[in-house]
């Protein structure tokens, strides 16, 4: 019953994510492996993870 192949690849990087601490109001932010950069939940700031 395993017909999207993109989402078994999303559900491989998803084991290795990392926590990222928002610069601006501290909060962890769960990062997918590879991205340069993310929004954080709580405020918005734009955060670089490179
Ligand atoms: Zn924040």
């Amino acid at each position: 019953m395993e017909s999207d192949p993109p989402a078994g690849v999303e559900a491989e990087l998803r084991s290795k994510r990392m926590a990222y601490i928002c610069w601006n109001d501290g909060a962890s932010n769960f990062v997918e492996p590879g991205w340069e950069w993310f929004t954080c939940w709580r405020c918005g700031a734009l955060v670089y993870t490179t």
